[in-house]
Formats: C-alpha cells, sequence, structure tokens
C-alpha cells in the first residue's frame, strides 16, 4: 500500500431518542403492529402541516456540542425529493444548504497516535418508512409490504470530512461517534438494530497527492465489523484498477455480507436529482444562543474527559480508564461499585475481568447486570478480608449471576468460605507432602519451583478453599526454605 492513500468520509444516520416523531405526535416506540404509529402527516395526506418537535432539535443541539461543532442560530428545513414507496410524501425533510450544526471535529485514538477527524456538517432530518419483501429480495419478490410506524421518526445525519485515513480508523472512529452519542443520552445507537446506520465513502491517490481521487459509497453496512471489511474490500478493488491504469468509476456500491464483497448498485445521484426547495410548511430555524448554552450546561461529562479523571482520581492506567468508560453504563457501574468499596484496583479489576466477561457473554449491557454494583462490592469485600480466595471468589460471582443472591448467602450455604486456620492447613499440607515425595525433594535441593506443584496440590485438596498465600507460608516452614 505504499504508493496509495486511503481515504475515507463516512455519512451516518442515528435515531434520535425521543418519544414523539420529528414533526408529528405519533410514538416511536419499537415493535408495534405494521402502520398502527401514523398519521396523516408522517404518512404526508395533503394538507396536513408538520410541527417540529423542539426535543428533537434539543437532542441535535446535544450531538452537535458533543462533536464539537458550531450551532448554527439558523438553519433551514429543505424537501430532497426521492421516489421510494417508503416515503410517501416522495420527499424528505432534511437540512441541505444550511444545516443546525457545522464544522465540528472527533479525536480517535489509533494505537499511540491520535487522529483528529473533522465533522462538517450535523443535521436533523426525518426516517423513511420500511418495506418489508415478500421474498428472498427485492428483485425476486412477488410484492412488497410497508410499514410507516418508522416514517417521520427524528434523525441526525452526521457528515465527516474525509479525513479517515484506513478502514480500521473507520471503524475506531464509528466505535468513538457511538460512544459519544450514547453518553450524550442523543441516540441509543443499535448498528444491529438500525438505529444507527452508515454509508462509507472511499477513494486512494498517490500518496503525497493533494487533490483527491474518484469515490465511491458503500451501502448495506450492518455493523461495525462491516464497515471495516467492506472498506478494506474496497481499497483492494480499488487499487487494482488504478494500478492496471484504469479508472474507478463513481458509483454506489452495495455491500454483500456473506460474499465479503461490493457489487455496483447504481450510478451516484448528483445533488441535482434530488431537486431541493426550502419546506415552505416550515419556519427556518432559530435557536436562542441561550439555550445552546444551556443544554451544554446539562451535557454529563463526557468519554474523553471522563476517562481523565479516572486515570487522576483513580491512579488507573490509561488502557484500564478507557475500557472502564469505553460505555457510560460500565464507567456508572464502576463508580457506583467504587462508592461502595473504595478499592479502585480490586474493583477495576473485576469489572473488566469477570463481569464485563459475563455481561458480553451474555449480551448484555452493565445496567441490565443481574449483580448490582452493591452486590459486587459484598463480594469484594470477602475477598478483601481473605473470607474467600479469589478462585472461590469467581465461582461465587457466577452463582451470584445465576441467581441473584448475595455473596455472603451463597458462601455461608455452600461452605466455600477460606480456610486459614492453621491446624486444618497444616494436616492437609501433611498429607499433601507426603503423597509427593519427588517435588518435595526438589525443594529441598533448591529447586524451589515446586512450591507452586505443591500448594496447588493443597488448593485441589481444599477445593479451592485454601488460601494459598498461608498454604505457601506453611509449606516453606516446614520444608524450611
Ligand atoms: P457528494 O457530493 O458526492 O455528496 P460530498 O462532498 O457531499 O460528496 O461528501 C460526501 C461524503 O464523502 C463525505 O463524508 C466526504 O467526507 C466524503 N468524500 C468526499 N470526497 C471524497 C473522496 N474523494 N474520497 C473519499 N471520501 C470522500
Ligand atoms: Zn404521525
Ligand atoms: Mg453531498
Amino acid at each position: 500500500m505504499a504508493d496509495w492513500e486511503v481515504v475515507i468520509g463516512l455519512e451516518v444516520h442515528a435515531e434520535l431518542l425521543t418519544k414523539a416523531k420529528v414533526f408529528c405526535g405519533c410514538s416511536t416506540e419499537f415493535g408495534a403492529a405494521p402502520n398502527s404509529q401514523v398519521c396523516p402527516v408522517c404518512l404526508g395526506l395533503p394538507g396536513a402541516l408538520p410541527l417540529l418537535n423542539k426535543r428533537a432539535v434539543e437532542l441535535a443541539v446535544k450531538a452537535g456540542l458533543a462533536l464539537n461543532c458550531r450551532i448554527n442560530q439558523f438553519s433551514v428545513f429543505d424537501r430532497k425529493q426521492y421516489f421510494y414507496p417508503d416515503l410517501s410524501k416522495a420527499y424528505q425533510i432534511s437540512q441541505n444548504a444550511l444545516p443546525l450544526c457545522s464544522d465540528g471535529h472527533v479525536d480517535v485514538v489509533a494505537g499511540d497516535t491520535v487522529r483528529r477527524v473533522g465533522i462538517n456538517r450535523v443535521h436533523l432530518e426525518e426516517e423513511a418508512g420500511k418495506s418489508l419483501h415478500a421474498g428472498e429480495d427485492i428483485m425476486s419478490a412477488a410484492y412488497s409490504l410497508l410499514d410507516y410506524n418508522r416514517a417521520g421518526i427524528g434523525l441526525i445525519e452526521i457528515v465527516t470530512e474525509p479525513d479517515i485515513r484506513s478502514p480500521e480508523e473507520a471503524r475506531l472512529f464509528l466505535e468513538k461517534l457511538r460512544q459519544l452519542l450514547q453518553y450524550a443520552e442523543v441516540s441509543d445507537c443499535k448498528m444491529e438494530e438500525g438505529s444507527l446506520r452508515c454509508d462509507a465513502n472511499i477513494s486512494l491517490r498517490p500518496m503525497g497527492s493533494s487533490t483527491f481521487g474518484v469515490k465511491c459509497e458503500i451501502k448495506n453496512l450492518n455493523s461495525f465489523r462491516a464497515v471495516q471489511r467492506a472498506l478494506e474490500f474496497e481499497v483492494e478493488r480499488q487499487r487494482a484498477l488504478l494500478e492496471a491504469g484504469e479508472v474507478v468509476v463513481p458509483e454506489t456500491r452495495h455491500w454483500d455480507e456473506t460474499q465479503g464483497m461490493t457489487f455496483s448498485m447504481r450510478s451516484k445521484e448528483e445533488a441535482a436529482d434530488y431537486r431541493y426547495f426550502p419546506d415552505p410548511n416550515l419556519y427556518p430555524l432559530e435557536v436562542d444562543p441561550s439555550w445552546v448554552e444551556a443544554i451544554r450546561a446539562e451535557l454529563p461529562e463526557l468519554p474523553d474527559a471522563r476517562r481523565d479523571r479516572f486515570m487522576d482520581a483513580y491512579g488507573l492506567s490509561r488502557y484500564a480508564a478507557e475500557v472502564l468508560t469505553s460505555s457510560r453504563d460500565l464507567a456508572d457501574y464502576f463508580e457506583e461499585c467504587l462508592g461502595e468499596i473504595n478499592d479502585p484496583k480490586l474493583v477495576s479489576n473485576w469489572v473488566m475481568g469477570e463481569v464485563q466477561r459475563w455481561l458480553k457473554a451474555h449480551g448484555l449491557e452493565a445496567a441490565s447486570s443481574p449483580v448490582s454494583p452493591k452486590d459486587l462490592a459484598g463480594l469484594l469485600r470477602l475477598v478483601q478480608e481473605n473470607a474467600v480466595s479469589n478462585i472461590v471468589a469467581k465461582d461465587v460471582l457466577e452463582e451470584m449471576f445465576a441467581t441473584g443472591k448475595p455473596a455472603d448467602v451463597i458462601v455461608e450455604e455452600k461452605g466455600l468460605r477460606q480456610i486459614s486456620d492453621d491446624a486444618a492447613l497444616e494436616a492437609m499440607i501433611a498429607e499433601v507432602l507426603e503423597a509427593n515425595p519427588g517435588p518435595v525433594a526438589d525443594v529441598k535441593d533448591g529447586k524451589t519451583k515446586a512450591i507452586g506443584f505443591l500448594v496447588g496440590q493443597v488448593m485441589k485438596a481444599s477445593q479451592g478453599k485454601a488460601n494459598p498465600q498461608k498454604v505457601n507460608e506453611l509449606i516453606r516452614q516446614k520444608l524450611q526454605v
């Protein structure tokens, strides 16, 4: 790749977390019966007039602020014409020349380097409905069904500058964007459920060139992994063309997840095809700067700031702080647990390790963890007091996840309290030493490594309940090393 520079720009749509749609009062609740959440406005019946939802503007402003944008005091809603049945008005209300937010940036950390990706704009628009094709796909379907429940839900479109330089960076940018929008509670950003969607533009140019090459736009990217894979495929496809002296055709391409390839879909629409013009049914949007400042003041602590605070206040490594602030949920969980038991190192190890592993395996967020931060603190207190060993504590946590019982109850019920009593341990040690003359001789010959083996045998004999430090000490005493 040394000869070519990859240039990527993303267009991301995020559904806003409002209760009502953006230009009518219909509910945005997911999963209702088809066409049960519709009205003359979102169906686009003649004569129906849109009325802007203030909460949607507020969330779009929040997004703009979280992405370091300028919030434009004056912006305009335009009609973007297009003709698909999922858009019954035959135009989408969007913003074209004068968007609500402009000129922001997001810093993306890739390894040791921080790369700044410019945000060209964040504008407000509405969702289309959903087509359900009766058959394998749109081409072979005998007919299509239409559900307009989604039509008219508020969306923001975030357009980056062509500042992204690799497929991996594109994925990292998206992860960062999702993190920011989730922290600001603008969108739940579930790519798999379609509340976050991304189209990726990509071109190559000779290294050192100051002009851009011809780009393609890739659609149908349904996961972060798909974004990276599709772009990786496209880098190779475009490079092969350019190196063979051919040209890249500007077009929209479709990512096929199972084949791992992009396919030409259609030639790219030109802006003129959309015939934008200001929607005469809506006033230009004027936002009061003092309202914007009030929204800014309400923004929560954002991920970078929270990460830095975790490093300063709790002495965590950058890596640990990054993992723990990766979602607002997880960061809250960590801090709530810390409120119960003030040991950042211990709590961070458990939250990043066992707790996160379990949550991931069960597809849950920290907020819906069956083990509350308070209950986790209960377990960690037992670890701190040496009442249970680390190994046993892991089993207890498993049991807590499964049954919802608190740690101390499980430990008592199952008799898991750690054995630190010298007499009990000595009896077990005596048996293990007798049964393992070889390793005992090794230890006496100065091969202290064998101590680990003997400790392990005692742990096994005690079903993990022996206090390993204690056992280690007692064995050393006994063998006089
Ligand atoms: P269009 O006129 O095709 O709509 P825009 O200039 O509006 O293109 O940009 C759309 C998206 O494509 C933006 O995210 C932008 O960063 C990206 N983009 C623009 N030019 C290129 C290019 N040459 N290579 C890759 N991405 C690009
Ligand atoms: Zn409606
Ligand atoms: Mg454009």
